[in-house]
Formats: structure tokens, sequence, C-alpha cells
């Protein structure tokens, strides 16, 4: 871009490096969701995509279905988890585009569970659940009753569950009262074959490797900060 005297040079090589070093610090069987929602904090999506698709990461994680869709493109297969609300007329594309959406509310669930009986194809979700954030997922003491819901739903596919710290960087008893909600709603769903993950980069310290949660997602560590 001729206009802008600054720039930013991202060394490729020094970001694997921090994606190996987080991938072999986790416990063995926790998946690693890697967040490159904004264009990858900024640092330029497809690149940082292409490299961390050849350190073998499990999933992807966005903010909306464009990005999701970017993604698609750049290889067939690989889980994309859509963060954000999907707007009604964008739910078409989890179908087309094979992406995860989530669910925060029964709404949500039944506009979703409708457009999958209409293609003939489960909607493939993950369950938000709000522990204290506020900003999206189902209050955690309505969490159990969505769920019971969400299961009579045949155009649904729930492949896992999630909550976000609001200050994980700042505020460990908070984090730690949001992870013993998160820890009562698994209690009470029972054993599921699902992805369950709540951990982002700050709060990993406090990350229990034999708890139930079997994924994390990761931003900002993997990009250096
Ligand atoms: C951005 C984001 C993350 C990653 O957080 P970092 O602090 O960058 O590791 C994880 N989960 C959700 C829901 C996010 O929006």
């Amino acid at each position: 871009i001729v206009n802008q005297r600054c720039w930013a040079e991202i060394d490729l090589a020094a970001f694997e490096r921090n994606v190996l070093g987080i991938q072999s610090a986790l416990p063995a069987g926790v998946h690693y969701i890697s967040v490159v929602k904004a264009d990858a904090y900024g640092l330029g999506m497809p690149q940082i995509v292409r490299r961390l698709m050849q350190c073998g990461v499990d999933y992807f994680a966005v903010a909306n279905v464009a990005e999701a869709s970017e993604i698609r493109l750049m290889g067939a297969g690989w889980p994309i988890l859509v963060l954000g609300p999907v707007l009604p007329h964008e739910m078409g594309r989890l179908i087309e585009d094979d992406l995860i959406g989530t669910v925060s509310s029964e709404e949500e669930a039944i506009r979703l569970d409708a457009l999958g009986r209409s293609r003939g194809v489960p909607v493939k979700v993950h369950l938000k659940v709000d522990t204290g954030m506020g900003r999206l997922g189902v209050w955690h003491e309505q969490a159990l009753k969505l769920i019971r819901k969400m299961d009579a739903l045949a155009g649904l596919h729930i492949s896992g569950i999630y909550t976000h710290f609001s200050s994980a960087d700042t505020n460990p008893d908070y984090t730690a009262l949001q992870r013993r909600r998160f820890t009562a709603v698994l209690k009470e769903t029972g054993e599921r074959n699902w992805l369950v993950h709540a951990d982002n980069s700050a709060s990993l310290e406090s990350y229990c490797g034999d708890s139930a949660f079997n994924a994390v997602r990761m931003g900002l560590l993997q990009y250096g900060v």
C-alpha cells in the first residue's frame, strides 16, 4: 500500500515456535483451537492460517461467517467455529461451508434446527454458556434447560460447549468463579462426547489439566503476547 509509511514484519518461524510451544505444554488429548479472528489480530489471516495448518492445530475460531468462509476456501475439512452470533440471513452458510455455529438462545436453536431439517443436514453447533461475562451465551443457570430442548431438535448436531472468561488477565477470583459455574453446568449435563472449552491465553495459568475441559482457545499467546 503506497501511501502508508509504516508496516509490521511478521516472523512466521517465530510464530510457529510459539504455537509448537503451546501445543507441547498442553496435556495430552487437549485440543488446540486457534483464534484467528480480525485478520488474525491484524497480522494477516491467510499467511497465519496457512502456517497454523502446517502446525496441525485442531480447530480454527473466528468472529463471524465471512471470516470462516475465507478459511474454508483455504482448506476443506478443517473444523471452523464461529464465535459470534450468526445472523438469520447468514445461517445457510453454516451448512454450505461446513462451519460450526454458536448457539446462545432458544430462538437461535429453533431457527438453526429449522434450517438443518429443511436442508436435510444437521447444523453443527457449540452451545455458549454465560458464566459472568455478560456478552454472549445462555445464562449458566438456564443452560441445562436449553440443552434439554436442543437434545430434542433433530436439525441440530451439538458437538461442543464453551464459556468465555471476562477478566482472566486481571481477576483470578472472578475467573475461578466462572470456572466453577461452568463446571457445575457440565456436571448437570452429564457425560457427552463434546468439545469442552473455556480457556483463552490469560487463563491458561489456572487451567487444570485433569478437568473436563478438553480444548483451549488460543489467541494472543500464539502471537507472542
Ligand atoms: C478472542 C477470543 C479468544 C482468544 O482470546 P486471547 O485472550 O486472545 O487468547 C477466545 N475466546 C473467545 C470467545 C474470543 O472472542
